[in-house]
């Protein structure tokens, strides 16, 4: 039978959005499924995604040897994404970590020291008299290092580098749909795919619908991932705080255990054109099982006490904020059983899957979607691109 594509990727988002460039350039008859981003927010009912906004942290320094990798494959393309699609989204503003001083090898920093140096990067480690001196604007404990990447680290605008994967995608000759799935069918030698009340066919369905896989009739059986609240609180700076903290890198801060960090991104334009400083925690435990709860949380201002935690640690970190107005934003983090993105076939030999962000993958979206991308042309992945590692865990 004729097959409307060969194939068919699900998910407009930072993970499909880059499968479907990188699959561009490997074979024809490629389309990507997925809805824009809603325009009103609060009045939304359908899906959303966790890429709806201007910046998140990228990095290479990380305590995992393939969460690290993934980074550093990735950045070494964004010039050249950013070269070709003609959309920037890449700041490179710089990323400090801070924390107490780590045993080799122990804990969050110890684990990342170790990394950077079997990786060579360029990482400089900053006495507490030297964090103090080189970034003024924050009130760090004074017994904590500073872990400093001034290359190749800073921020990425998700929004924009979701754009400028589309672009390069369509420039490919990828068919871009603009529509939410709402069903994928393995139906024996092809996969059908309805969507915006439409069917089309494919060879082969690669699903990277972030914390919606599990929602709605994408995939055979459910991947397990754990879709978990994550609230965000947002300082809008006048000039009096540009002065303090234009110039400062993104920056992730320890507290006594590993868990309490907080991360912090520098200032950046929005689309209402105020300037707005980001801080978000990785502690919240509610997470959710339905689409109706999924969205009614996307359709919030995020956790109230959540968001008022972080105001008081952004003021006694960066007292310089005291007197900025706040709001706040909700988004979900996709955790996997594995810790690692799944990148991989489920039961079906047609239908694959790309997901588990893990809160850490836009930084790294571009190699997981080239990976998406061999997965659906070699239909594995093999050790140098952490094939076990990535295997998908189904429920
Ligand atoms: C608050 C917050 C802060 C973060 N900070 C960082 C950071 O600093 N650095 C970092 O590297 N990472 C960060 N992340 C993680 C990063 O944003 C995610 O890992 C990344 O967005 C995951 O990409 P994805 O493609 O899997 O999902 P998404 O980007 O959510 O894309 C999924 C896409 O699937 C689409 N979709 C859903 N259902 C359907 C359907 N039925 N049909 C068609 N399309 C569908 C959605 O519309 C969406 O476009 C953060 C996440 C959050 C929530």
């Amino acid at each position: 039978m004729t097959v409307d594509f060969k194939v068919i990727i699900v998910g407009r988002g930072m993970m499909g959005a880059a499968a479907a460039r990188h699959l561009s350039g490997m074979i024809e008859g490629v389309a990507l499924i997925g809805p824009s981003e809603p325009i009103e927010r609060k009045s939304h009912h359908g899906v959303f995604a966790s890429h709806y906004d201007e910046a998140r942290i990228t990095r290479t320094f990380d305590d995992n040897m393939v969460w690290a990798t993934l980074a550093t494959r990735s950045l070494d393309r964004y010039r050249d994404i950013e070269a070709k699609s003609g959309i920037s989204f890449f700041s490179e503003a710089g990323c400090l970590f801070a924390g107490p001083p780590p045993q080799p090898g122990q804990g969050y920093l110890g684990r990342a020291l170790q990394i950077s140096e079997a990786l060579d990067l360029d990482v400089e480690t900053l006495t507490p008299a030297a964090l103090r001196d080189r970034f003024p604007q924050f009130a760090i404990d004074p017994s904590f290092n500073g872990y400093f990447e001034a290359r190749r680290a800073g921020h990425v605008n998700p929004r924009a580098l979701v754009r400028a994967q589309t672009r390069l995608a369509e420039q490919g000759g990828v068919t871009v749909i603009d529509a939410t799935v709402a069903s994928v069918c393995d139906e024996g030698a092809f996969v059908e795919v309805h969507a915006g009340g439409t069917r089309y066919t494919a060879e082969r369905v690669l699903v990277a619908a972030g914390g919606f896989s599990n929602f709605g009739d994408l995939l055979p059986a459910p991947v397990d991932i754990r879709v978990a609240a994550r609230t965000v609180a947002f300082f809008e700076l006048g000039d009096r705080e540009m002065s303090v903290f234009a110039n400062m890198p993104s920056a992730i801060v320890f507290g006594e255990r590993d868990e309490d960090h907080v991360y912090i991104l520098p200032p950046v334009r929005y689309p209402d054109g105020k300037t707005y400083l980001k801080l978000g925690g990785d502690l919240e435990t509610r997470s959710f099982k339905t689409l109706e709860d999924v969205g009614a949380w996307f359709r919030s201002d995020g956790d109230p006490a959540e968001r008022d935690l972080l105001v008081s640690t952004a003021l006694q970190l960066m007292p310089s904020l005291a007197g900025c107005p706040t709001s706040s934003a909700p988004c979900v983090a996709s955790f996997t059983a594995s810790a690692y993105p799944y990148v991989g076939y489920t039961d079906s030999p047609r239908i694959a899957v790309l997901t588990g962000g893990n809160f850490v993958a836009a930084k790294s979206s571009d190699e997981l979607g080239r990976l998406g991308a061999v997965v659906m042309t070699q239909g594995w992945l093999g050790a140098e691109d952490f094939g076990r590692e990535l295997t998908p865990i189904f429920r």
